[in-house]
């Protein structure tokens, strides 16, 4: 089995990593911001992301996407993990179920996501509603021509930036779990808190309530009582990418270890020259490796769709 990237993915990387180059230059100005960066910034940031290739990498080429395959997306977001501040949040990657939207869902959603000029957040976790994503309680009711939702939602990461939300709620009598497009700015939508979080980032994980907010029934994405399967497809999809981010962050963070090791002078000799030192950056180093070799496995299974 051959594991070296090929020519394209050796270049891909290559790209990455020097697109990332250019958010490193942000992370003290949004670390010293407590977050967000000048709108004009973001503009600029997210038109060199496009220009560079490496804006919605998960979207089809003919959609004006990256159109990576889920391998190369990985090692495109191993490179952006190695930025702070959730930087990365700027090249963005639109929700990959916006792919299953109608035409006319895809024209007026997605197509201005992957132009930079809209931007989603999925709306799923509730106060009582975690791990368990099924077990929302968000409601939307059948009214003449749509549907009536109320809930509260959590976490809903980028919501402050977003333009409209993916919001999971139950419908109708039967309670189905349906993923519903929810303007922000639609009437009774209120986005009532964003908390602090113990990382700084460039966008926040705000809290939702929503209280009967009219959806049109063209504003379901992929049927009623598919919400929960879309999802986990989505959550499956952007852990992956978590994956990666973490990889590219721990090497980074290796990096800047051994450089100090170096550097550091004490007891009249460098640290890295005491062997219980060497000992702690070597298990990073096996610990990287591994979790680089799983996620590229699992990323390179689904490619093939073997998993
Ligand atoms: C930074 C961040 C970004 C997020 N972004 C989004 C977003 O964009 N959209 C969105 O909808 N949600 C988002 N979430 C929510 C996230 O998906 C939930 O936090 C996650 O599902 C866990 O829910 P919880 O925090 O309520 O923990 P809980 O579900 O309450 O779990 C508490 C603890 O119990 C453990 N546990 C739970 N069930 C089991 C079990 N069966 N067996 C063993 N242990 C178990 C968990 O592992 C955890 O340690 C985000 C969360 C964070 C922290």
């Amino acid at each position: 089995m051959d594991f070296r990237y090929t020519p394209e993915q050796a270049e891909l990387k290559a790209r990455a990593a020097a697109y990332s180059q250019r958010l490193m230059r942000y992370e003290n100005e949004s670390e010293e911001a407590g977050g967000p960066l000048p709108a004009e910034t973001v503009r600029t940031l997210t038109r060199e992301a496009i220009d560079a290739g490496v804006f919605a990498i998960n979207m089809p080429v003919e959609w004006g996407g990256a159109g990576l395959s889920l391998l190369d997306q990985v090692i495109v977001e191993e490179e952006f993990g190695k930025v702070t501040n959730c930087l990365w949040d700027i090249p963005w990657r639109p929700a990959n179920v916006l792919a299953y939207g109608t035409e006319a869902q895809r024209e007026k959603y997605l197509l201005p996501v992957i132009r930079g000029e809209r931007f989603d957040a999925f709306a799923v976790t509730e106060p009582g509603a975690g791990s368990d994503a099924g077990s929302g309680t968000s409601t939307a009711d059948p009214v003449p021509g749509g549907w009536l939702l109320n809930g509260e939602k959590w976490f809903v990461t980028c919501g402050d930036v977003a333009d409209f939300l993916l919001v999971q709620a139950d419908a109708g009598p039967d309670r189905q779990p349906t993923l519903f497009f929810v303007d922000k700015q639609a009437p009774g939508v209120r986005m009532t808190r964003v908390p602090r979080f113990m990382h700084s980032a460039v966008n926040g994980h705000p809290e939702f309530v929503l209280q009967d907010v009219f959806v049109p029934d063209e504003d379901v994405l992929g049927g009623v009582g598919n919400g929960y399967e879309l999802t986990k497809e989505w959550f499956t999809d952007e852990r992956l990418m978590i994956a990666a981010r973490t990889t590219g962050a721990a090497e980074r963070a290796l990096e800047l270890a051994r450089d100090w090791a170096v550097e550091r002078r004490q007891f009249g000799s460098r640290i890295a020259d005491f062997q219980l030192i060497q000992g702690m950056l070597a298990d990073c180093a096996v610990d990287i490796a591994v979790n680089r070799a799983y996620t590229h496995q699992v990323a390179w299974e689904v490619s093939q769709g073997t998993a």
